[in-house]
């Protein structure tokens, strides 16, 4: 199949948190196309997160062991076209008969159906003939079905029909995988501090991640150049843009309770177990020093605290880090961690 990317396969998909039921899921539908309970099978999430890398994953492997199953992959986009084209050419039978023909149905980006009602009922009898005939259906989209807006009740009320899975932002042990599975694809080898330097600052989604990693190596071939981190730290500032953005209290908030793996909302609460204690007066402290947010707001966020309270955590976490070395040293820890993103 021609509109199959060969290039997009479950071994170079890296799993992690961010992807395991997506993953899991398409695997078993590989396996079993329209033999499984998650038909259709919905993959969705943001833009560049792999869900067409991973619904043509799906399609390749069934190739791979039926090469007899027809498949195909097509975008929401091209099938409106190609429909749109058939009304024009008086062949809408043989458009509707070509893809209720088919084993499998890959149908990329279906929020693409907006708007677009002819379509979406053309659409919703071929589902309806591959569904009935246990054919498989993989769809993907921006939204999960239920925020899908402007499409077609009874066609959504399909996509809910089967499983859908979601395909999250990687966290960066799964970023800095990515980039090293890339990386010896490519045949080229960085440092460790260069790849952490980019999984640690590109963390949007993943083709960023790898135009930053192409840019890379391109230039390291290009200009014959050992790649070192403050090369790539000059060579990158065009993906790295947020290196001034101003810390977030929010995430002030995230990285010190994942730090000290406390539950963010034990820090808002009115509790005065210790280590809550200790993680939100640290979270004042370092929201004092690193943002320009008022004592006022500050204490606002943090659980409705008035201003003084701000200030006592405050002075409590610089008395501690004069006297106490272990508690000075998770400050530090923290800081770094900010700072990195
Ligand atoms: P989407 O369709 O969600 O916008 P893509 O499937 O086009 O995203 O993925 C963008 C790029 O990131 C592709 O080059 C893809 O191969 C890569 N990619 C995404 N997720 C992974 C992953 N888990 N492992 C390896 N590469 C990935
Ligand atoms: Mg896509």
């Amino acid at each position: 199949d021609p509109q199959l990317n060969p290039n997009y396969c479950f071994e170079n998909f890296i799993e992690g948190d961010c992807n395991r039921l997506a993953r899991s899921a398409g695997y078993a539908v590989a396996a079993k196309p329209g033999g499984t309970s998650f038909n259709p099978l919905m993959l969705y999430g943001g833009v560049g997160l792999g869900k067409t890398h991973l619904a043509q994953a799906i399609g390749n492997e069934i190739k791979r062991t039926s090469p007899d199953k027809l498949v195909i992959y097509v975008s929401c986009e091209k099938f409106c076209q190609q429909f749109v084209d058939s009304l024009k050419n008086n062949t809408i039978n043989d458009f509707v008969n070509f893809y209720q023909a088919m084993d499998v149905i890959i149908m990329d980006d279906v929020h693409n159906f907006a708007g677009k009602e002819k379509t979406q009922d053309i659409f919703f009898h071929v589902f309806n003939h591959l569904h009935q005939s246990g054919k498989q259906v993989i769809l993907t989209s921006d939204k999960a079905p239920k925020d899908l807006a402007g499409l077609e009740e009874r066609l959504l009320s399909r996509f809910k029909w089967g499983l859908s899975a979601d395909l999250q932002v990687p966290d960066l042990e799964t970023r800095m995988a990515i980039l090293k599975k890339k990386m010896y694809s490519d045949g080229i080898e960085l440092p460790g501090e260069v790849i952490e330097y980019v999984a640690h600052n590109i963390d949007n989604n993943v083709r960023e991640l790898e135009g930053a990693m192409v840019s890379l190596l391109a230039q390291s071939t290009l200009n014959k150049k050992e790649i070192d981190l403050a090369l790539a730290k000059s060579m990158l500032k065009n993906f790295i843009k947020n290196t001034s953005r101003e810390i977030s209290m929010e995430y002030i908030q995230k990285l010190v309770c994942e730090y000290f793996e406390v539950p963010v909302e034990m820090v808002k609460s009115k509790t005065r177990k210790r280590e809550i204690v200790q993680a939100r007066q640290i979270s004042m402290y370092l929201a004092k020093s690193l943002t320009k947010t008022s004592l006022k707001s500050i204490g606002q966020f943090f659980g409705g605290r008035d201003h003084s309270t701000v200030i006592y955590a405050c002075q409590t976490v610089e008395d501690l880090i004069d006297t106490d070395k272990k508690f000075k040293n998770y400050v530090q820890d923290i800081q770094k961690k900010l700072k990195m993103s």
